[in-house]
Parts: structure tokens; sequence; C-alpha cells
């Protein structure tokens, strides 16, 4: 759990080739039911289409549908988002059996989260990502690979959105971990997350090989 921009995608590929788990990102999850025009798919796409946010409990029937349909160890990326996700999510594991084991708590200052993201560039052309402090182009502004093609930004990449997102972040899902930080049985695994991305997993390895000794 962290907030956009603090490298949770980034360590979730590292843990997954780590561990051998397998990694549900709810982003993920949703696209695919979306598409795949099932009853529960055609709900959440008329929330999403609306620009809706989708209510909790149609969110949590489709990750436990998810969930159940994996075999050996999970990773949950982007889920749960709310605190009444996170109960549902759990009355749910209990009855599988199968609680949680660990929670990752990634943090990282606001500024460093919007330098990162609202620096991101790509290329329209060639779709070649950039980054204007830490990976730039030979040319200011221009892809290296398409001559002449100007760099793009992504709406939701800006500073002003970056900051609202933060704030969504703040107020509905730092919540969750408070709530996890409750729970007895569970490991909680705290990373800092403006260190260096190998720095991050090898601390976040570390722990978890821990706890599964
Ligand atoms: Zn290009």
């Amino acid at each position: 759990m962290g907030p956009p921009g603090a490298g949770k995608g980034t360590q979730a590929e590292r843990l997954v080739k780590q561990f051998g788990m397998k990694h549900l990102s709810s982003g993920d999850i949703f696209r695919a039911e979306k598409s795949s025009g099932s009853e529960l798919g055609e709900k959440l796409a008329s929330y999403m289409d609306a620009g809706q946010l989708v209510p909790d409990d149609v969110v949590v029937e489709m990750m436990a549908k998810a969930i159940t349909q994996v075999d050996g160890g999970l990773m949950l990326d982007g889920f749960p988002r709310t605190v009444a996700q996170a109960e549902a999510l759990d009355k749910q594991l209990l009855e599988a059996n199968s609680p949680l084991d660990a929670i990752v708590v990634m943090v990282a200052e606001d500024d460093i989260i919007v330098k990162r993201i609202a620096g991101r560039r790509t290329c329209p052309a060639c779709k070649r990502g950039y980054h204007v402090t830490f990976m730039p182009p030979k040319t200011e502004g221009y892809c290296d690979d398409c001559e002449g093609v100007e760099l793009t930004q992504r709406s939701d990449d800006c500073e002003a959105t970056v900051r609202q997102r933060l704030e969504a972040y703040r107020a509905q899902t730092e919540p969750v971990i408070g709530y996890y930080r409750g729970c007895e049985s569970l490991a909680i695994v705290d990373v800092d997350g403006n260190l260096d991305a190998a720095l991050i997993a090898g601390e976040i390895i570390e722990a978890l090989t821990a706890l599964e000794a």
C-alpha cells in the first residue's frame, strides 16, 4: 500500500519474480471483468463509463472472485482502497481460511511524488517513455527515436491532478493502513519510498523472507 507514485508497481514486479506470487492488480481486474461482458462486468461498466466511483460491494465482489481463483501465494495491489473494503475482504478471507500474512506500506513525500509523476513524458508516435529529470531525451521535448515528434504528458499526470489524487489517497486509503496496524496477526513492513527502488526491494524481500521462516 502507498500513495500513487510511491513506486508500488515497480516493487510489485520484483516481488512477484522473487516469491513466485500471483500479482492481482485491481486496475487490471476491473478492465478484464469489464471487457468480459459478464453481469458483474456490465454493472462495473455502468459506473466506470459514467465516471463514477465503483461502490465498495461491487469492488469486493469482483476482487473476491479473482482471489478465490488463485491457487497459491498472491499479492494485492490497489486494493483494498477503503476501510469498508478491507473489512469485507477480511471476512471473505476468514471464510476461505486464508488470511493476509503481511502488508507492505510505502511512504513517500508529496513533493517527491509530484516530481516523479509530473515529469513523465511519452512519445505519441512510438510510445517510448521519458522523464524530464530522471530519463530526459537528448533534445528537450522531443523523442530520441522519432525525428521532430514532440513528447506529450498524460492529463492525469499534471501537477494539479497528482495533488488531487494524493488528497483522495490521504482521505480514503491511508485509514486502511491504520486499520491493518490494529490487526495483531498481521505483519506490517514499512519502507521508505523516497529511496532507490533496488534498495527498497532488498528491504521488502528481507522482511518477507524472515516472515516465511
Ligand atoms: Zn518516438
